[in-house]
């Protein structure tokens, strides 16, 4: 089996590889920081233009980096996804209240957009944990880099260090990430029942396929040994970064594929 990382890790670009450089790309992306900056030392009402759904963004990094998939959940989105702002523009919640402002300035930053599919971005909000609240970035001049964040960033870290599946369950992996994938975990509620319902959807699919091409060629040597190519194939297509679930689908290839091939 090919050892791959999955929640899965983003390959990310830098903006420059990605975005078209006309109308609805960088310099768009750039103005729009300009003009939220002035907003905010000129001590006016910020208000945010929506050019991060314009379709060469969504180009590049919803089809492109997340292969349509949320990047958070693993879900196929088509319809129902949403620009994920991984720090919030526009309030943080802070002690279960909203505080404004959130991270305007990184509104339309290409480092901060993601695309998630509605019901993970709904759930995360404006919700996005620090370890030390003291060191929050308040306001354009503070600087990031002194947070922790502990939501996790699958364009930065490698989800397969953070989390994994017990069965169809998934949980925070034992180490040093072990609380910040429990917060994500608990943020974006990646454990809520419709996922559940999804990932066994899709296990017992599998599952079915590896079974009915077993069934079918089990009585037959030279059709069994087929059998074992084609499904070995089938699952490890499957565990593909751009597949469905495929951190799910990994973490149960074994149990997927021993009891109907015998190795
Ligand atoms: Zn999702």
């Amino acid at each position: 089996m090919q050892e791959l990382k999955d929640m899965v890790k983003l390959n990310k670009q830098p903006q420059t590889h990605t975005i078209p450089h006309k109308t609805t790309g960088i310099c768009r992306l750039q103005t729009s920081t300009q003009k939220i900056i002035e907003r905010y030392d000129d001590g006016e009402k910020l208000v945010f233009n929506a050019i991060y759904r314009d379709d060469s963004i969504r180009q590049a990094l919803m089809v492109q980096v997340q292969n349509n998939k949320c990047c958070y959940c693993e879900k196929m989105i088509y319809d129902d996804f949403e620009v994920d702002h991984y720090r919030p523009k526009e309030a943080v919640i802070h002690n279960g209240q909203l505080e404004n402002p959130g991270y305007y300035w990184l509104s339309y930053d290409w480092d901060n957009l993601l695309y998630s599919c509605n019901k993970c971005n709904k759930k995360k909000g404006n919700d996005f944990p620090i370890e030390d609240e003291a060191v929050r970035a308040r306001n354009h001049n503070m600087d990031i880099n002194d947070e922790s964040p502990q939501i996790l960033n699958p364009c930065i870290q490698d989800p397969d260090d953070f989390l994994e599946f017990i069965g169809l369950e998934i949980v925070a992996k034992s180490g040093k990430n072990f609380d910040t994938a429990t917060k994500t975990i608990e943020t974006i509620e990646l454990d809520r029942h419709e996922l559940f319902q999804l990932r066994i959807e899709k296990y017992f699919e599998l599952k079915i396929y590896v079974h009915d091409i077993y069934e079918l060629a089990k009585e037959d040597d030279v059709l069994e040994k087929e059998a074992r190519i084609i499904c070995t194939n089938y699952l490890d297509s499957k565990i593909q970064s751009d597949q469905e679930f495929s951190m799910m689908v990994k973490c149960n290839y074994e149990s997927l594929k021993p009891n109907l091939i015998a190795v």
